[in-house]
């Protein structure tokens, strides 16, 4: 199954804030079984978003969306979502009922959050006013989030169970190569994943320490269903990387 991420906002296209939320909500797909295969960013502007909901409905069968669904003029996600697809919007007295338990007062602001797409289910945001949005359309599902990491975080956790691709399972494990240079181990990880690429996936993550030696952190993956198998054989191809540079000088 392939998802695709979106994230909005003028911030991040600007470099103002970094997007740790596509690095968070990359991981947690990826471990729920899902093949990222796009991440799309773009501007508050309401083309942009909804031609980013169209793009990434024509490749993926999961797609996740981060930021603009605040009560400020900018904050215009929902709307381009429904542009996309040509959908009203609506108020969902859910959506109305878990703003009001959250705020004193219900101001247009507010109660502009709870205006959302036709046939949409709002999702509980514990960490925050805005709820997330699911929703399902020829057999595909959106899930748009607000822009807050931790209320990214809070509503995924809430989601996650659902959207779990049954059975699967991912493994990952990092080892640390100190006096290593990524360029000089490099043929051995080529020459790793032209032989067992097919079951691995061996990425190197260079690094300096602090006197500004070079070291590499190797990180091993695998997907399958059987978690035992997974696991024996990535600490395999991580104890092949070690035995090797044991024996020859790569720094
Ligand atoms: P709000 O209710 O605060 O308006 P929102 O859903 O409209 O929430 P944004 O206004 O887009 O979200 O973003 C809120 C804050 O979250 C931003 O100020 C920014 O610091 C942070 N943020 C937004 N997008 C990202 C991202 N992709 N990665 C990390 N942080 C982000």
């Amino acid at each position: 199954m392939k998802a695709a991420i979106i994230t909005v906002g003028n911030e991040i296209l600007s470099g103002r804030t970094v997007n740790t939320n596509f690095s968070d909500i990359g991981k947690i797909l990826t471990y729920s079984g899902y093949e990222v295969i796009r991440g799309i960013v773009v501007p508050d502007r309401l083309e942009d978003i909804a031609g980013a909901f169209k793009e990434a409905f024509s490749i993926a069968d999961l797609i996740v969306s981060s930021g603009g669904l605040g009560p400020t003029y900018d904050d215009m996600t929902l709307e381009g979502f429904s542009m996309a697809f040509n959908l009203k919007m609506v108020e969902n007295n859910e959506a109305l009922d878990m703003i009001v338990k959250k705020v004193h007062e219900l101001t247009p602001e507010r109660e502009k959050m709870a205006l959302i797409p036709e046939n949409s289910i709002p999702l509980e945001n514990s960490a925050g006013t805005a709820p997330g949005i699911y929703i399902e359309m020829s057999g595909k599902v959106f899930i748009i989030l607000p822009g807050v990491p931790r209320e990214v975080e809070a509503i995924l956790k809430e989601v996650r169970d659902k959207i779990r691709i049954k059975g699967f399972h991912y493994v990952d494990k990092s080892m640390n190569l100190y006096n290593v240079k990524e360029s000089l181990i490099a043929p051995l990880i080529r020459k790793l994943m032209k032989e067992y690429g097919n079951k691995v996936y061996i990425k190197t993550h260079p690094k300096i320490d602090e006197n500004g030696k070079p070291w590499v952190e190797i990180e091993v993956s695998a997907s399958g269903t059987d978690t035992d198998e997974l696991e024996s054989f990535v600490s395999h191809i991580l104890e092949i990387i070690k035995t090797d540079v044991e024996k020859h000088n790569y720094a």
